[in-house]
C-alpha cells in the first residue's frame, strides 16, 4: 500500500474527516435494509475513536438530483450506526455551511457526527473548488474509507483530499486496495478470472487488462452470448451484441496469442422469458430462435467448478446467469460454492457477484468480497482511481 493510513498519522483532538461509503438500500420505511456497508466501516470509525479524534462521517445515499429530498436523508443510516457503535451519532442538518461549522467547532474528542447527505448539494458531484473548501473548513485530516465510491472524482473524494494534508486511506479502503491489488500484481498461480453479467461493452477493458495477467478466464452469463456468436453458434433470441461480435473474436485470438485459456459456457438453460418459473438444458447447437439462454448448464458448471478447484487465486465479477429469478440463479450459486470450496485466494468484486455470494450463505468461505462494484470494476481494467491516487504517498512522508 504505498499511500499512508490511518494508521501511519497522529489523530489525538484533531478534526477527521472520513468519506465513507454508506449508499445503503432502504425500504418503503426508510429502514436499513442490508447494513453491510455501514459495518464495514465500523474498524475505522472505532479506531480512530479510541485514538481520540473528532470524527465526522460524509456520505451520499442515493441519486438526489442536488438538493434536499427527504427520501434520501441519511437519517436511518445515523440510527442504525449509532445502533452497531452503542452510542448516539447525531446527523448535523446539512454538509457544509456557518450551522455545520459550529456544530464541528463544538465536538469532544470522541464525538462522532454525520454530514448530511453530500448529494445534496450538485457541486459534489461537479467537484467545484468552492465546495470542495467549504467541506475541507471542516477538517484537520482527510480520510477515505469508501472504496464503493473511489472511482468518482467527485468533491468529497478527490477535491476535499487535495486540500487537506494528511489524506489517509482507512481500514477498509486499504484492505480492498490489498486485495485486489496483490491479485492483479502478485497473484498466486493458476490466476483465473471468472467474468459474467449482462454486457461485454461493459468488460472490453478488464478483459483486455486481464488478458495480460491471467492464466484463465471462465466468461459466463449474458456476454457469454456474444463470445459463442463469434464463435458461430446461434443464440436465439438471447441477449447479445451484434456490435461487439467481431471484437469477441478478437479478444479470443489476443487470449489464445497470450496463451490464456478461456473457458466458456458448453452447454446452457433457455427459456422463453427470463420470467420463466423453469427453463431447459440444451447443448450450444440447440438454442431455437425463439428462445433465449438466461444460465449457463450443469456440464457448464462443472467444468467451471473444476478449472477454479485448480487455480490458486480466482477473481469473480457478474453472475453466471439471470440469478435474480431463482429458476435461473444454479449457475451461479454453484460457482459460488465451487469457490467457496477452492483452497484459491477468492476475490468477488462487488455488485451483483456479491449479492449473489451473500444470498447462497457462502460469503464466509470466500477470501475478500469487495465493497464496491463499479470501483472493483474499474480497478479491473486497470484504471487509476482518483480517490486513491490523490491520497498522501508514504514515500512523500520521507518513508
Ligand atoms: P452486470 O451488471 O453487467 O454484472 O450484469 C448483471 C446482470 O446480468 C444481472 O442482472 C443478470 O440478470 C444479467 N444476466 C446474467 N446472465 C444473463 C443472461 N444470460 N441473459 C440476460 N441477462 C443476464
Amino acid at each position: 500500500m504505498p499511500k499512508l493510513t490511518v494508521k501511519d498519522i497522529e489523530v489525538r483532538g484533531k478534526r477527521v474527516f472520513v468519506r465513507v461509503d454508506f449508499n445503503v438500500p432502504l425500504d418503503a420505511q426508510s429502514q436499513v435494509t442490508d447494513d453491510t456497508r455501514i459495518r464495514a466501516a465500523l474498524p475505522t470509525i472505532q479506531y480512530l475513536r479510541e485514538q481520540g479524534a473528532k470524527i465526522i462521517l460524509a456520505s451520499h445515499l442515493g441519486r438526489p438530483k442536488g438538493s434536499p429530498e427527504a427520501k434520501y436523508s441519511l437519517l436511518p443510516v445515523a440510527i442504525r450506526l449509532a445502533e452497531l457503535l452503542g452510542f448516539e451519532v447525531p446527523l448535523l442538518p446539512d454538509c457544509v455551511g456557518s450551522a455545520v461549522e459550529e456544530k464541528v467547532s463544538g465536538m469532544a474528542a470522541q464525538d462522532v457526527v454525520m454530514l448530511e447527505n453530500l448529494r445534496f448539494h450538485g457541486d459534489e458531484e461537479k467537484n467545484t473548488p468552492r465546495f470542495a473548501a467549504d467541506l475541507a473548513r471542516l477538517a484537520d485530516v482527510y480520510v477515505n474509507d469508501a472504496f464503493g465510491a473511489a472511482h468518482r472524482a467527485h468533491a468529497s473524494i478527490s477535491g476535499v483530499a487535495s486540500l487537506v494534508q494528511p489524506a489517509v486511506a482507512g481500514f477498509l479502503l486499504s484492505k480492498e486496495l490489498d486485495f485486489l491489488g496483490s491479485a492483479l500484481e502478485n497473484p498466486r498461480r493458476p490466476f483465473v478470472a471468472v467474468l459474467g453479467g449482462a454486457k461485454v461493452s461493459d468488460k472490453i477493458k478488464v478483459i483486455e487488462n486481464l488478458l495480460s495477467k491471467v492464466d484463465g478466464l471462465i466468461i459466463g452469463g449474458g456476454m457469454a452470448n456474444t463470445f459463442l456468436k463469434a464463435k458461430g453458434y446461434d443464440v436465439g433470441k438471447s441477449l447479445f451484441e451484434s456490435a461487439q461480435v467481431e471484437l469477441a473474436s478478437e479478444l479470443l485470438d489476443l487470449a489464445e496469442r497470450s496463451k490464456v485459456t478461456v473457458h466458456l459456457p458448453l452447454d446452457v438453460v433457455i427459456a422463453t422469458s427470463v420470467q420463466d418459473e423453469e427453463g431447459e438444458i440444451v447443448g450450444l447447437e440447440g438454442v431455437p430462435t425463439d428462445k433465449m439462454i438466461v444460465d449457463v448448464g450443469p456440464e457448464t458448471s462443472d467444468h467451471f467448478a473444476k478449472v477454479v478447484s485448480t487455480a490458486r487465486c480466482v477473481v469473480w465479477n457478474g453472475p453466471m446467469g439471470v440469478f435474480e429469478n431463482p429458476a435461473f440463479s444454479v449457475g451461479t450459486f454453484r460457482l459460488a460454492k465451487a469457490m467457496a470450496e477452492s483452497t484459491a485466494v477468492t476475490i468477488v468484486g462487488g455488485g451483483d457477484s456479491a449479492a449473489a455470494v451473500e444470498q447462497s450463505g457462502l460469503a464466509s468461505g470466500m477470501t475478500h468480497i469487495s465493497t464496491g462494484g463499479g470501483a472493483s470494476l474499474e480497478f479491473l481494467e486497470g484504471k487509476p482511481l482518483p480517490g486513491v491516487e490523490v491520497l498522501t504517498d508514504k514515500l512523500g512522508k520521507g518513508e
